[in-house]
């Protein structure tokens, strides 16, 4: 803010009030105080129903070879249809590669209720930015559950701002801005996390403050660490994912 403030001090004192009767030329001039040069940013191509061209494809729908196991060795979960889908008991999966700040589109589809569940029983899964911050994947349509638990959330922290949730077997996407946690070289925190969701293209987190990594019991805290994998949950639903990509900021 002082650094905003100081500059606003330098731009007043190199832009004085013009008189009334300034010229076009002298007008010009003066726009140009508050213009920047560049660097201009770069081109990055947006297709049409594909991932923009400098995104980092973690799942096309061929293969898993993005992902391994968080238990080390091959993602167990299958590939169908142009479709991962968890295996249940197989464990979490996670990136091969490590992430800071991320730009991150996922789409994912719950299961047909066929089994009767409800609550957190249902159609649970996960979305764990840099193996700790989880954006609940649940079936949230007509599924009642505790409110920073269902769909949208970060699980156990912030409840989503609306439940944006479409139907069981139903595509849906997440878009989600992740600022990274920073920690002193003494492992102090210097910045908790922040993170933007959006839901089916709809505003579920603005720009939330991270309080720590996830607990089911009990509260988040926070210990340092680098950059890391994200983490898809297998919490013994049969939730599928497509159409992974993200684009490291
Ligand atoms: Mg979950």
């Amino acid at each position: 803010m002082k650094l905003m403030t100081s500059i606003a001090a330098l731009l007043a004192l190199a832009a004085p009030a013009l008189a009334q009767d300034a010229s076009p030329e002298e007008r010009q001039a003066q726009s140009r105080v508050t213009e920047i040069a560049g660097p201009e940013p770069r081109l990055v191509q947006t297709p049409e129903g594909q991932p923009p061209s400098d995104a980092v494809v973690l799942f096309d729908g061929s293969n898993m070879e993005a992902w391994e196991s968080v238990d080390g060795g091959p993602a167990g979960w299958s590939v169908e249809d142009g479709a991962m889908r968890v295996t249940r008991g197989s464990g979490d999966i996670r990136t091969t590669d490590s992430f800071c700040d991320v730009q991150l589109h996922v789409e994912w589809r719950s299961p047909a209720n066929n089994e009767g569940h409800d609550g957190q029983d249902r159609g649970n899964s996960g979305i764990f930015l840099q193996s700790r911050y989880e954006v609940q994947v649940l079936d949230s349509h007509q599924n009642p559950t505790y409110a920073n638990g269902q769909a949208g959330s970060i699980y156990k922290q912030h409840l989503p701002l609306v439940n944006a949730s479409r139907a069981p077997e139903e595509w849906q996407s997440y878009d989600i801005i992740f600022q990274a946690p920073v920690f002193a070289d003494d492992g102090t925190l210097r910045r908790p996390a922040h993170v933007t969701v959006l839901h089916n293209g709809v505003v579920v987190q603005n720009h939330a403050q991270i309080q720590g990594a996830t607990e089911w019991i009990g509260y988040p805290s926070y210990k340092a660490h680098d950059c890391a994998p994200i983490q898809l949950q297998d919490h013994d639903a049969d939730v599928s994912f497509r159409n992974i990509w993200v684009r490291p900021m």
